[in-house]
């Protein structure tokens, strides 16, 4: 199994090379960075939420990833990352959502950036806060539920102070999980 990162839309890659390598020692496969961004889905946005609608976005991650096993004919998921607010139907915002189980994963770094909440820029804590959501969208995308655990990575983030506290590890109990579906 292959995981791929892809830029949807304008983010810094100064993000993404983090995010790639924790990635690669977190599930022990080959990461790498896509050169060419995905381009932002104009018909996701919403005028009046002034947010985009997640499941389009995600729809074009999905279809990069199809492309991706096709060409290299490897099992492949593909994360985006993009800078834009998004949402889901019924929910004011996410951090991020995935096919579960499925080849796609989303995260935006919009909600993640400090500067959102009226405070300084921290890349440090950018960083720390897209690698944990990054991790925990893969993990839908391998088939895992959110968890119990408040600490777990794959506790389900209803706010920023959610994301800084969990850590970005499974717990044992996931982490079980994720061996066994990885096949390590
Ligand atoms: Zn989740
Ligand atoms: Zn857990």
């Amino acid at each position: 199994m292959k995981i791929y990162i892809v830029r949807v839309g304008d983010v810094e890659t100064s993000v993404l090379e983090p995010i790639r390598r924790e990635v690669a020692k977190t599930f022990n496969v080959n990461c790498e960075l896509i050169d060419e961004a995905i381009s932002i889905p104009m018909e996701a946005y919403d005028r009046v939420r002034r947010q985009f609608l997640s499941e389009i976005l995600l729809s074009k991650v999905l279809n990069l990833a199809m492309k991706m096993e096709k060409e290299t004919g490897e099992v492949c998921i593909v994360l985006g990352v993009t800078g834009v607010d998004i949402y889901a139907r019924g929910m004011n915002f996410i951090f991020g959502e995935a096919q579960c189980p499925g080849k796609s994963a989303l995260i935006s770094l919009f909600r993640l950036r400090p500067e959102f909440y009226g405070e300084e820029p921290n890349k440090d804590l950018l960083i720390d806060r897209a690698i944990k959501e990054a991790i925990h969208e893969l993990g839908h995308a391998l088939g895992l539920r959110h968890c119990k655990n408040p600490l777990c990575v794959m506790f389900f983030s209803l706010h920023i102070g959610m994301t800084d506290r969990k850590t970005r590890r499974f717990c044992e109990k996931c982490a079980v999980k994720v061996r066994h579906i990885i096949g390590l």
